[in-house]
């Protein structure tokens, strides 16, 4: 399977790595959208957050504890978590992911 974030977990394409538990990691946006753009992923590959929800509830909560040990690292105590599924959304990395968004003014914004 070619996947980019299943690159990242194994080794194979170089990220930076700023938090990771046994069955989660998190990576900075190579694009970031925001002065703080982190993505926590689940090691389990799957195509999308309801996918991952269905064959392993847990590991939804999982993420948003690991978010939220990310912000604290970063210094945030405010900031979005956003899950995009479906091309028309602007998903474009099919293997589920958390985006965390922070250090910014986000309220108007849409993302
Ligand atoms: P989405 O558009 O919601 O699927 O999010 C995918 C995100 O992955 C985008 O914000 C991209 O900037 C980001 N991204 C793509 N490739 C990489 C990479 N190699 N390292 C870090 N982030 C990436
Ligand atoms: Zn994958």
């Amino acid at each position: 399977m070619d996947c980019i974030f299943c690159a990242i977990i194994t080794g194979d394409l170089p990220a930076s790595v700023v938090h990771r538990t046994e069955r989660v990691i998190a990576i900075r946006d190579i694009n970031p959208q925001a002065p703080v753009h982190v993505l926590v992923i689940p090691i389990p590959h799957a195509p999308n957050a309801a996918a991952t929800a269905q064959s392993d509830p847990a590991l939804i909560g999982e993420m948003v504890i690991a978010a939220a040990a990310v912000a604290e690292q970063e210094g945030v105590t405010d900031y979005r978590l956003l899950f995009s599924t479906g091309v028309e959304a602007g998903q474009t990395v099919f293997h589920t992911h958390l985006h965390l968004l922070a250090g910014t003014t986000l309220a108007e914004r849409l993302v």
